[in-house]
């Protein structure tokens, strides 16, 4: 791929990658057996990114302006703790006015009234430019947020032009039905786009989470407000200028930069927001929920935390079940609310499944994530470096045991050793809550319906993984499990066209697919009837 072919030039050190036709995958990661031993020193000489950060202020209508305040916050790079740039900082001021022109774009503007089609061929000429910086974007994405260059680079960047193709297809076919009611009517519904949508996103994948929501949103003929994490401001900023440069006519797409509490939460209350659309923790979920609901009641979809279940049974390939098993965990440093959190091991094959999986994380390539071949970057920030080592210890101390890992790595940035846990039990609060680190869970099951009624059990329902060569009991699991995704002898697979989304807390609705196009239209029901009635 291209970022492959030109990254030399962008970092002071050259890598060389092959290319990946499958990189729409995330899964197509999985499965490399790197045999080295992750050093401390692995994480201190780091590599200089030479990509320029371009850009640091809000986009609204069209233009770069500073925040209202004249206030920035700084962005890090989560590999040293360093700060890289210092962002516009929004507040409810930078909302008003990201709101009020995206408004007018919407009720004034040439957007909705655009042909389909040409709203089609903004979203793919888009997706061209994007591709043609994708080195750069790449680069960008994993200096702020730490992931492996490589998988930015092959899986992410390549989805994220996949999914505005996917989009720009959509764009020219939404319509709605004819509806054959009683009497003397023809009845038919409109499908229209539902206005200004706020949308929240979150740290872990910055670029992909921009395409879920802002691809169906802007598909289907909506302005947006989009408020980017704090900790990641940067890759989405880059993104929206280039959208603007294949055509995007201005007030269509505005990103505020900020805090939650602030700038976050006067999106999600503002009273011109027709739709909020959020990923993120399910605490914060639930707040937006209300902020939505005490001011204009706008709907809300919800992509929040998870715990899955990933099910190895006695059938399963060993090998194989422990490299899928360690990938659906320790993907993205574990930071993925559909994350494999929980492993549950059949008895069988317990023993032989621990030993292989304490080996497998022991090999995992901690590193410069700009490095070639390193699997595992620091964690997002010192806020979630320490949240992960308490829930390690919590883990020693309920008394599960440490089969590797445990501790930093390094002295600086927020590096954390790949860690296992065995005998771990269902109320353990290690096998309850969300860690979002590189944190393996194993617990022993011993017959199918048992491992059904644990796997359930929870407060979460985002995914599950069965690993089986059983037809029979992968097809029992499929209907048993209680979450948005199941995934069969696979993890992690997210197509375009794939929904996502969860059951209980882990939220509301569903992105990705025809089915995110739901989130951003009204139905609208037209009755005339077929004769003159008499009353006129
Ligand atoms: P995490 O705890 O993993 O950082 P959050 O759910 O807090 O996840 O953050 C996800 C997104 O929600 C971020 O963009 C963040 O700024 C935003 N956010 C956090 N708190 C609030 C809030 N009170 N109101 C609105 N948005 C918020």
């Amino acid at each position: 791929m291209m970022a492959a072919r030109r990254l030399s030039s962008l970092l002071s050190r050259s890598l060389s990658f092959s290319s990946s036709g499958a990189a729409s995958l995330l899964h197509s990661l999985a499965g490399r057996n790197i045999n080295r031993f992750s050093t401390a020193a692995a994480v201190e000489d780091l590599i200089t990114p030479q990509v320029p950060i371009r850009y640091t202020q809000h986009l609204i209508n069209g233009q770069f302006v500073d925040a209202a305040s004249g206030k920035t916050f700084p962005a890090y790079d989560p590999r040293s703790g360093e700060v890289i740039a210092n962002v516009a900082e929004g507040d409810v001021e930078d909302i008003n006015r990201a709101v009020s022109a995206a408004r007018k774009a919407f009720d004034e503007g040439p957007w909705p009234k655009m042909t389909a089609y040409e709203r089609s061929r903004i979203l793919l000429r888009f997706a061209d430019l994007v591709e043609k910086h994708s080195d750069e974007l790449a680069a960008l994405e994993t200096w702020n947020n730490g992931k492996p260059f490589e998988q930015a680079a092959k899986s992410e960047l390549p989805l994220f032009v996949r999914l505005f193709h996917y989009y720009a297809g959509w764009a020219d076919k939404i319509h709605g039905l004819t509806v054959p009611a009683d009497g003397d009517y023809h009845v038919q519904t409109l499908h229209e786009p539902v206005g200004v949508a706020g949308q929240i996103i979150p740290w872990n994948f910055p670029l992909i989470m921009f395409a879920w929501k802002v691809g169906p949103a802007l598909a289907c003929g909506n302005t947006i407000v989009l408020k980017t994490a704090e900790q990641t401001p940067l890759t989405a900023l880059l993104v929206a200028k280039l959208f603007h440069e294949a055509g995007l006519p201005k007030g269509v797409l505005n990103v505020v930069s900020g805090y939650g509490p602030t700038a976050g939460a006067a999106l999600a209350s503002h009273m011109d927001v027709d739709k909020l659309a959020f990923t993120g923790s399910t605490d914060t979920g639930k707040i937006v929920l209300e902020l939505a609901a005490r001011s204009n009641l706008k709907p809300v979809t919800l992509e929040l935390g998870g715990k899955s279940p990933f099910i190895v049974f006695e059938d399963a390939d060993v090998d194989k079940a422990v490299e899928l098993a360690h990938f659906a965990l320790f993907f993205n440093q574990g930071q993925c609310c559909c994350a494999g959190s929980r492993t549950f091991v059949h008895e069988r094959v317990y023993d032989e499944f621990l030993e292989k999986s304490k080996k497998r994380a022991l090999r995992r390539v901690v590193g410069d994530p700009f490095k070639k071949g390193v699997e595992q970057g620091p964690q997002i920030d010192g806020e979630q470096f320490e949240k992960v080592l308490s829930y390690i210890r919590s883990g020693i101390e309920s008394n599960a045991t440490l089969e590797c890992g445990g501790n930093r790595l390094g002295s600086k940035g927020f590096f954390i050793q790949p860690t296992v846990f065995s005998n771990v039990q269902d109320d353990m609060v290690i096998a309850q809550d969300e860690i979002f680190g590189p944190v393996q869970s194993i617990l022993k099951f011993k017959d199918i319906d048992e491992v059904i009624q644990r796997a359930n059990r929870t407060r979460y329902g985002l995914a599950a993984g069965v690993f089986t060569k059983n037809v029979d009991t992968a097809n029992r699991l499929m209907r048993a499990l209680r979450a948005g995704t199941v995934w069969i002898n696979c993890f992690d697979v997210f197509d375009a066209a794939i929904p996502f989304g969860g059951y209980k807390m882990s939220g509301i609705g569903r992105e990705k697919g025809i089915y995110s196009l739901h989130n951003y239209l009204q139905v609208k029901a037209v009755v005339t009837p077929l004769k003159n009635p008499a009353w006129i």
